[in-house]
């Protein structure tokens, strides 16, 4: 993937998107945009429709797709699959939702390729953390509750789709990768509705589709430390982009950032980088990656992201300085 980057950070409106630099020039049809709070995040679905009836009809289906996986997936509902499952799981397998075999499948897959980086069951420490009340467990605690997370827990039987776990204490959380799987749910929907072009973002995951009227949709990475600005601008299309940041969930005591990205080994949260973005053709990718990113830190992100093919990062250090991987300073060398 080849991107021309603009290094410049900007001082536009606070909002990780660049809005309508470009419209799509096709024939007749309007570009529609709408914006709703579900999975505890903005989502919103942007998507070029031949009226406002029929924009209006799939982006109500959409936002219906985005409620059903809430409902599914959601650990802090107590009637979801999910919280199912974090009830009964140590007891023996519990039969979920495919979509929930298929993403755990996949989180899995991460797990094992970043050794234990991102990890669902670092909720086994997380749910101890209060960001909004500014809460956190004693380190005590932490000791205590840490060395019994780890992926390796889990067992996912794909036939019989069921999952059991083999801690006893084990919870799971979804929250590093199901809203990329939602954005690529809704944009496979709006693609069987005969959408061309959309862009469909939830809180920091993103999916362009198609390109707008022959030209790519500047999505902005926000600067980590300046609310209404820019670290760098690029223009995508028919691919996913998702930040992890330290400053989208965080409190600071005595000097310390507590943040909502775990690293499972500390049970703390992971230093080292401020935002990482990942850029591939899924969204469930895409969100998984930034996060497994954002703990691995540079050297070991870059190095995983460069390992992988069709999949581009940029990282902002502890520093505020940027790192690419290796395609992206190929294509941005004079
Ligand atoms: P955001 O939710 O702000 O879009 P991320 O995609 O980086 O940002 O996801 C952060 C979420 O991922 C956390 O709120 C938590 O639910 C989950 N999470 C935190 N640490 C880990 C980890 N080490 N592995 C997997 N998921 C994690
Ligand atoms: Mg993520």
């Amino acid at each position: 993937m080849k991107f021309p980057i603009a290094h410049k950070t900007l001082g536009l409106a606070f909002t990780l998107l660049l809005y309508a630099l470009t419209i799509p020039s096709q024939a007749s049809g309007i570009w529609h945009e709408s914006r709703q709070n579900h999975m505890g995040t903005e989502i919103s679905v942007e998507l070029w429709a031949p009226n406002k009836q029929s924009a209006e009809t799939i982006t109500k289906r959409a936002y219906a797709e985005v409620r059903r996986l809430d409902q599914m997936m959601n650990p802090w509902n107590p009637d979801s699959d999910l919280s199912r499952l974090n009830r009964a799981g140590a007891e023996g397998p519990v039969a979920v939702p495919r979509e929930i075999i298929d993403v755990v499948a996949r989180a899995q897959h991460y797990s094992a390729l970043s050794e234990g980086a991102f990890d669902i069951t670092f909720a086994t420490v997380g749910r101890h953390y209060d960001y909004r009340e500014g809460k956190a467990p004693t380190t005590e605690k932490i000791e205590r509750e840490r060395i019994k997370l780890g992926y390796q827990h889990i067992q996912v039987d794909e036939q019989a789709g069921t999952i059991a776990f083999d801690q006893p204490a084990l919870q799971i959380d979804l929250g590093g990768i199901a809203k990329g799987y939602a954005v690529d749910r809704v944009i496979n929907m709006l693609a069987e509705a005969g959408v061309k072009s959309a862009v469909v973002s939830a809180g920091g995951d993103s999916r362009v589709l198609g390109d707008l009227g022959g030209r790519s949709r500047i999505i902005g990475i926000r600067h980590p430390r300046k609310k209404d600005e820019f670290a760098a601008l690029i223009p995508l299309s028919d691919t996913a982009i998702s930040t992890s940041g330290d400053y989208e969930r965080f409190f600071e005591r005595d000097g310390v950032r507590y943040h909502h990205i775990l690293d499972p080994g500390t049970g703390k949260s992971a230093s080292g980088v401020q935002s990482a973005s990942v850029m591939t053709s899924l969204a469930i990718d895409s969100d998984a990656l930034s996060t497994t990113v954002f703990v691995l830190g540079v050297k070991k992100g870059l190095a995983l992201v460069n390992s992988l093919p069709g999949v581009d990062a940029i990282i902002i250090d502890a520093q505020g300085q940027l790192h690419y991987s290796d395609e992206l300073l190929l294509s941005t060398e004079p």
